[in-house]
């Protein structure tokens, strides 16, 4: 129980509990293996109205406010977090086409996207580095009505999996930074397009790899948002995705605990349960209390969203914060289980999981960059 999540919320979490224990948990360790996310699977969360419940009905959500899809995204994560993906990606993206797509060119994919038959990713980040983000190069040039793309991103999550592409790229001079770049909707079948997989360290069900244009040709009509303005407009919708992301590994993180509570608790050493060494008890216990503080941070900035409230900082903070102690957490769990921790399994599984999102949507020096600036003014903090 908290201030954030009523009944109705609670509700949800529990269908989407059940659910994620009967038909997501149980395929997690062998999605590493095969490195395939489960288009079953993305379905059933579709059929359930699981993906981007927040998204007006008009367009195919169900009206909720931004907590329902956090209480999904964590009941889904700590099931396994790579097909958690498939909610945060829709729920990014699925914001993004809902208020910067023509309706006649967005509303088809979002129909598909909440129905779980459609899997959009996002690409921002180019092979000369992902953190200076307004400097991006991949070139977009009008022609007549069309844009043509050429250039590379990458570590793109779901870059070979997905169906769709929300591109950015630079249709001003190189010098007009964050102001000459354009948001476009890019069906991943266009001809010039091709795409590469990397072999990921975790969160290998999803996967990441890299976007190749060469001469892509997409109707002007395409455009997310304003042209030049695609970074300005389309980029205030990961203040959105930072929040969620930190329920997704504070999720994983909550798991781990229960299972290592449960296990220090059995577990025998010296003629008493592990649990009565405090070096073991108070090291769950200091982080038992951190989760559930950032969880609170992570509902509160959902809840500001929801309100239209400012919440920059607060996003920003859930997603520095909430990977490191999450990956923490989970670290000295998988230690608690001593040599069958480090085994292929669960907790190792989730350790490497959850590294990718320290770096994934931006880094913790970039996050705290976006606190400084929002604490001390942007003219304060440069870059
Ligand atoms: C699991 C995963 C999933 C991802 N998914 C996507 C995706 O779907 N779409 C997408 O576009 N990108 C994605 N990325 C890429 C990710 O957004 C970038 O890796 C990230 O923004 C950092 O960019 P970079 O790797 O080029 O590092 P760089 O920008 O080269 O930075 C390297 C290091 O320098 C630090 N640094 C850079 N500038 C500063 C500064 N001003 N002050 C202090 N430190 C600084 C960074 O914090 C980092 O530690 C993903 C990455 C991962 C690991």
């Amino acid at each position: 129980m908290n201030p954030y999540l009523d009944d109705d919320l609670l509700a949800l979490a529990e269908t989407a509990r059940r659910y994620a224990t009967d038909r997501v948990a149980p395929g997690f360790l062998e999605r590493d293996r095969t490195r395939v996310l489960d288009r079953a699977l993305m379905k059933e969360m579709g059929e359930m109205g699981f993906i981007a419940p927040e998204l007006p009905e008009s367009v195919g959500g169900q009206g909720l406010g931004r907590l329902a899809a956090g209480v999904i995204h964590e009941e889904i994560a700590r099931a396994d977090l790579s097909i958690s993906y498939i909610n945060l990606l829709a729920s990014l993206n699925g914001q993004i086409l809902a208020e910067h797509g023509k309706p006649e060119v967005a509303g088809p994919w979002l129909k598909r996207l909440t129905q779980g038959q459609a899997l959009l990713a996002i690409a921002l980040t180019e092979p000369r580095g992902g953190s200076d983000a307004a400097n991006l190069r991949l070139r977009v040039e009008r022609q007549g009505d069309h844009y043509v793309i050429n250039g590379e991103k990458t570590s793109i999550s779901a870059a070979d999996q997905c169906d769709a592409v929300v591109v950015f790229g630079r249709t001003g001079t190189v010098d007009s930074g964050a102001h000459g770049v354009t948001a476009l909707l890019v069906p991943a079948d266009v001809p010039g397009l091709t795409r590469s997989r990397f072999d990921c360290h975790g969160q290998r069900a999803i996967g990441r790899g890299s976007l190749f244009f060469e001469n892509v040709r997409v109707p002007v009509d395409h455009r997310l948002g304003d042209e030049n303005r695609g970074f300005v407009q389309v980029m205030q919708g990961f203040d959105f995705s930072r929040a969620l992301i930190g329920l997704q590994v504070l999720a994983v993180a909550r798991i781990a605990l229960e299972e290592t509570w449960a296990h220090v608790a059995e577990r025998q050493a010296f003629g008493k349960p592990l649990a009565a060494f405090q070096g073991v008890s108070h090291t769950l216990a200091d982080h038992d209390t951190q989760v559930e503080a950032a969880r609170l941070l992570c509902l509160q900035a959902l809840w500001l969203k929801d309100r239209g409230a400012p919440h920059s900082a607060e996003a920003a903070m859930c997603k520095w914060w909430a990977p490191k102690l999450a990956y923490d957490t989970v670290h000295q769990c998988l230690l608690m289980f001593g040599h069958g921790g480090y085994d292929r399994g669960p907790m190792e599984q989730r350790l490497r999981d959850l590294l990718g999102f320290q770096i994934g949507d931006g880094t913790a020096q970039i996050m705290k960059t976006i606190i400084a600036r929002t604490r001390a003014g942007r003219a304060a903090v440069p870059a």
